[in-house]
C-alpha cells in the first residue's frame, strides 16, 4: 500500500523538523563547550546525531512506502541562552512539541487505516518518552540542586559513549 499524498507531505514537513532539532542541538553544544560545560557539549552532539539519524530513516521509509523523501529549507535555530538551565528549559519546551508533531502523524496514520505508518509512528512516541523525561529530569535538578548539580551532570552526560 502506497502511502498517502497528505501523509508523505507531513512526513517530508517532519523530516524538516528533524534536521532543524538536530541543528538546534548542534548549537546548543557549541553555545556548552563555550561556556567550558565540555561534558553537556558532547552529549548534545550525540543528541544531535540522533535526530538526524531520526530524519534517515523516516526518509527511508517513506521511499519503501513509495513517496518521495525531501530536504527542505531548514530554518536557522537559536545560538545563545541566558543561562544553562533556560537552555534545557528550551529543551525540554522542544522535546515536547516534537511528541506534538509525532502524535499529529500517528493520528494522520490511523485516520488514513495506514497500519504500517501507524507502527512506524508508535516507536517515535516511545522515544518521545524518554527524550522528554530526560530534559525534565535535568532542569527539576539545575532547580534543586543549582550549580552542583550543574557541575556533576556534566561529568555525567560527559560520559555517555
Ligand atoms: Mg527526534
Amino acid at each position: 500500500m502506497v502511502i498517502s499524498k497528505k501523509l508523505e507531505k507531513a512526513l517530508n514537513g517532519q523530516i524538516a523538523a528533524e534536521m532543524w532539532s538536530a541543528n538546534l542541538y548542534t548549537s546548543m553544544s557549541f553555545f556548552c563547550a563555550k561556556e567550558g560545560f565540555g561534558g553537556f557539549g558532547s552529549w548534545l552532539k550525540k543528541q544531535a546525531a540522533e535526530e538526524t539519524e531520526h530524519a534517515h530513516m523516516m526518509a527511508d521509509f517513506l521511499i519503501q512506502r513509495g513517496g518521495t523523501a525531501k530536504v527542505s529549507k531548514i530554518d536557522e535555530v537559536p545560538g545563545s541562552w541566558k543561562t544553562l538551565s533556560d537552555m534545557f528549559k528550551a529543551v525540554y519546551e522542544h522535546e515536547c512539541r516534537v511528541s506534538e508533531m509525532i502524535n499529529k502523524l500517528l493520528d494522520m496514520a490511523v485516520a488514513d487505516k495506514d497500519k504500517a505508518s501507524e507502527d512506524f509512528f508508535w516507536q517515535f512516541v516511545r522515544e518521545q518518552v524518554e527524550e522528554e523525561a530526560t530534559a525534565s529530569d535535568i532542569v527539576s535538578k539545575i532547580e534543586k540542586f543549582g550549580e552542583t548539580a550543574l557541575f556533576q551532570l556534566d561529568a555525567k552526560f560527559g560520559e555517555r559513549q
